[in-house]
């Protein structure tokens, strides 16, 4: 028996919030949701029983780059970082569908830097204070 009538709007299936029924796509191969990864914010049009057995947790883009999650996703975006320091940035917020983070450094200087480069440690301050620091820093204090 179909499940037309049942309405999963709202519910959430891994990172997949449902947003409303597939308008379009509805009668085809069962009943279709426009669902929200998310992790990275694109809507996609997923079949309900996909969703509902676990199939599909969230959009393809999000299962290739699975590596960043442990960071940015070790339980979600809700995590608030906001304020933790990495190096000389301080988070400010996050960029919204972008992996990266509105960082100031302590130079006061602002500027959007990957979640995977701060994880990393790659990026710890801005340009200009990485510039400024290279020759005095093998003599700087501990
Ligand atoms: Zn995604
Ligand atoms: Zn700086």
């Amino acid at each position: 028996m179909p499940a037309i009538g049942e309405d999963l709007t709202g519910k959430k299936f891994g990172h997949w919030t449902v947003l409303n029924r597939d308008p379009v796509k509805n009668q085809i191969g069962g009943v279709r949701w426009m669902c929200r990864c998310d992790l990275c914010g694109k809507v996609h049009s997923i079949i309900g029983r996909q969703l509902k057995a676990g199939h599909s947790q969230h959009c393809r883009d999000c299962r290739y780059a699975r590596k960043d999650q442990s960071f940015e996703d070790g339980g979600g975006l809700r995590i608030d970082r906001t304020g933790q320091k990495f190096g000389r940035w301080t988070l400010i917020a996050p960029v919204p569908r972008k992996r990266k983070w509105l960082c100031q450094c302590e130079c006061g200087t602002q500027a959007e830097v990957a979640t995977s480069n701060l994880g990393s440690g790659q990026s710890k301050q801005c340009l200009t204070c990485r510039q400024a620091s290279r020759p005095r820093v093998a003599v700087s204090s501990q």
